[in-house]
């Protein structure tokens, strides 16, 4: 359907191929494979430890953190975890390029330049599902070193055709202005400039170096015009604060940040012995664990995604490791190959937490239609990922570059690394999923996703 062409440009082809030669290991405490990719590289899950002049920034942070905790008393994780990772002066996202070779971690596009391109088909079918509107905005939340958006366009650039005369162009939700830099350079070479104001809601302006398509940047989704979108979300939440809930004898309790008692430098959880607004409202009346996390701010985004849809047309794709409401502690932090006390370097490590799905499809509410999660594994081989790969093969004959392809593709799909433990989940338009001739009055949520003509969601289908 698409062009044979492996994509040419060669700093990420030869970054991603250095991927290829990684080996996995398992981790008895997070059931996750690592993926060792290049001394350089680190998957998600693991992170090195920074150049020593690094550090010191950090420290500021952890001193940060003390003197509020000195000032107001413990604070909840979602604030620990916020400031810990976007903290517009120290946050660990806003030091800068945090992915890819001088970066900390890996993530399935920066795998596979495949990964980007089938999420593109789903944006082209999408768009085609709804009638071909004149205007296709692509939205991407949290676009990292903006290689998704890059794959994602190359096919749109090679479906060409099929998007005729839509209006095309590219809205980036970056909290963060270093790694928005690596997306510009990406995505426009020179061809981007930032905003005169530090307020503008548009913080960079730039064009596609392919296709000349404008391309916004902003802190919030808010900030993103009205219209058709499909929006596009890739480990984006699972770095949204969450909250943490203990059962006590006493009833739902937070659990807090607070600072160890001997050592000032030290950081620790505590229970908060009374009630929190938190703990009173963001925990579920017939709530069944003694443990839960929750990701108010993953909530809100859910319900502006859904709102926007619900008015101006469009689909949501999320794609994150998660589980559907059944998880307990899953808050995590990596650091130098290892996994890393959440508490012991703020600023420093990566801090992760799993994407509860259920609680998403919840916030969601009626206004949209929801499918999945499914397994990456099922998304990815319902979006002809086989096939992709055979179309490599067939056009590639370096030995060294066929292995890489296959171990990439091994690595996205096999139920023992990504392809079980990441899902895709998806917000539609309830009309997208109507019956032709019954187009009113229908529950969406309980429809089978098998029979839905959702790719991904179900097998590829142009017709
Ligand atoms: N989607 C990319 C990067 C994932 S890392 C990939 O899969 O490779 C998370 C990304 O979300 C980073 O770009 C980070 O800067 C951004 N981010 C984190 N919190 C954010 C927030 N609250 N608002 C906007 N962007 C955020």
């Amino acid at each position: 359907m698409f062009s044979e062409t492996q994509e040419n440009h060669r700093e990420q082809t030869s970054q991603r191929q250095e991927q290829h030669s990684c080996t996995v290991r398992q981790k008895k405490s997070f059931p996750l494979c690592v993926y060792k990719t290049h001394s350089l590289w680190r998957c998600r899950f693991c992170s090195s430890s920074p150049p020593e002049d690094e550090r010191k920034p950090r420290a500021s942070m952890l001193r940060h953190l003390t003197s509020k905790i000195k000032a107001t008393g413990p604070i909840p994780v979602a604030e620990y975890m916020r400031e810990s990772l976007t903290n517009p002066v120290t946050g660990y996202y806003v030091r800068g390029d945090v992915l890819g070779p001088q970066g900390d971690f890996i993530t399935s596009p920066e795998i596979s330049q495949i990964f980007g391109e089938l999420v593109g088909v789903w944006c082209i079918s999408e768009w085609m599902g709804a009638g071909r509107p004149a205007q296709l905005q692509l939205v991407e939340l949290g676009p990292g070193r903006g290689s998704l958006a890059a794959d994602v366009l190359r096919v749109f650039g090679q479906l060409r055709s099929v998007l005729a005369e839509a209006s095309v162009s590219v809205h980036l939700v970056e909290v963060s202005p270093a790694l928005s830099r690596v997306q510009a350079r990406r995505l426009t070479g020179e061809q981007s400039r930032e905003a005169d104001g530090e307020d503008e809601p548009v913080y960079r302006r730039g064009r596609t170096t392919t296709g000349g398509l404008p391309v916004s940047w902003y802190r919030r989704l808010d900030d993103v015009p009205a219209g058709f979108s499909v929006y596009v979300a890739h480990e984006f939440f699972d770095a949204l604060p969450i909250h943490k809930f203990q059962r006590t004898e006493k009833g739902w309790r937070e659990v807090m940040v607070d600072i160890e008692p001997d050592e000032p430098e030290r950081l620790r959880f505590v229970v908060a012995p009374t009630p929190t607004l938190a703990s009173s409202t963001l925990v579920q009346a017939d709530e069944k664990r003694n443990h839960v996390e929750v990701c108010p701010e993953g909530g809100v985004i859910i319900q502006q995604l859904a709102n926007r849809i619900s008015e101006s047309g469009g689909a949501a794709l999320i794609a994150d490791y998660g589980h559907d409401g059944t998880k307990t502690d899953t808050f995590r932090g990596f650091k130098g190959h290892q996994l890393h006390d959440v508490l012991a370097s703020p600023g420093l490590a990566d801090l992760t937490a799993d994407v509860d799905f259920s609680y998403l499809r919840r916030m969601a509410g009626e206004g949209v239609a929801c499918l999945g999660p499914v397994t990456q594994r099922t998304f990815l081989k319902n979006m002809g990922i086989d096939t992709r790969l055979q179309v490599l093969l067939r056009s590639c004959s370096d030995p060294a570059t066929r292995k890489q392809l296959i171990q990439s593709y091994d690595m996205l799909t096999s139920p023992s690394k990504m392809g079980e433990r990441f899902h895709f989940f998806s917000l539609l338009s309830p009309s997208r999923l109507a019956e032709p001739k019954r187009t009113e009055g229908l529950k969406m949520e309980k429809k089978s996703p098998a029979q839905l003509p959702v790719a991904g969601f179900t097998e590829l289908s142009f017709s």
